[in-house]
């Protein structure tokens, strides 16, 4: 099953002024089950893709697929509904709600989708779980160590039971010792529950365990190992 499809897209800024192409005729085609680690050097237009992807961001060309919605024609206020229904997000520096306690954080995003109280209930004791987190529920992000509040962010980003869930560099500001940690889960949550990721490191740890390389070099798709449909290595 085909969860995203983006056909040739390209992306310039500044248009007007100094034009910069951060994505530049990219064809990226992701199966369900996938576990995908985009690569490339820093400017390479990684984050402008994942954007695009997760409609972020409008591409200046081309389309994108997700689910079999064509989300570059989606009004703005569509746009949003479709993300907070089918894309989960984790970026680099966790981005958690800082007033709100680690249970809150992960609750918030199922409320806006009027999931009924009690099966958020349900939902939030089995992510914490699925964390290794029961016992940080009613702490503050900044009472977490990186590692714990960027595993947060994933519980958050599944909790919408999302398509896929997208991350922007997610282990660049943990520790080696967190950040395998944070992979163990994400391939976890790929293998048992089929969870689809695809997700920008610099970490040839991280690049490691992904079960597909995708190498972006100014804006284009450089090279790309293609396995599809198949689950990350323990
Ligand atoms: P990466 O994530 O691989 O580091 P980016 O997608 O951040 O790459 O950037 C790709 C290119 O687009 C770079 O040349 C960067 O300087 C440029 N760029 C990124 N964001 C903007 C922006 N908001 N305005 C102008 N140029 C940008
Ligand atoms: P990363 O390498 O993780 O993509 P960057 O440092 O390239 O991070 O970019 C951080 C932020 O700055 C992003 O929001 C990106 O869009 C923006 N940005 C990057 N390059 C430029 C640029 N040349 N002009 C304006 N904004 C930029």
């Amino acid at each position: 099953k085909t969860v995203i499809d983006a056909h040739n897209i390209k992306k310039i800024y500044n248009p007007e002024t100094v034009p910069v192409v951060a994505v530049n005729n990219v064809h990226l085609h992701l199966e369900r089950g996938e576990f995908t680690a985009l690569v490339g050097p820093s400017g390479s237009g990684k984050t402008t893709l994942l954007n695009l992807i997760g409609g972020l961001d409008k591409p200046d060309n081309g389309s994108v697929i997700i689910n079999g919605v064509d989300i570059t024609r989606l009004s703005a206020n569509k746009l949003i509904d479709f993300r907070l229904h089918n894309i989960g997000f984790v970026f680099q520096s966790f981005n958690l709600i800082p007033v709100l306690s680690a249970r809150e954080n992960v609750e918030l995003i199922m409320q806006l989708q009027h999931v009924k109280k009690a099966e958020i209930n349900v939902r939030v004791t089995s992510l914490f779980r699925q964390i290794g987190l029961e016992d940080k529920m009613d702490v503050r992000p900044a009472q977490l160590s990186g590692g714990q509040q960027q595993r947060i962010a994933v519980a958050r980003a599944l909790a919408s039971r999302p398509q896929f869930i997208l991350a922007d560099e997610p282990t660049a500001n943990l520790d080696t010792k967190s950040a395998d940690n944070l992979l163990d889960i994400m391939a976890k949550l790929n293998k048992e529950e089929n969870m689809t990721f695809i997700f920008s490191t610099h970490d040839q740890r991280v690049i490691e365990r992904a079960r597909r390389v995708v190498t972006l070099v100014d804006g284009q798709i450089h090279t790309d190992s293609s396995p599809v449909s198949v689950h990350a290595d323990y």
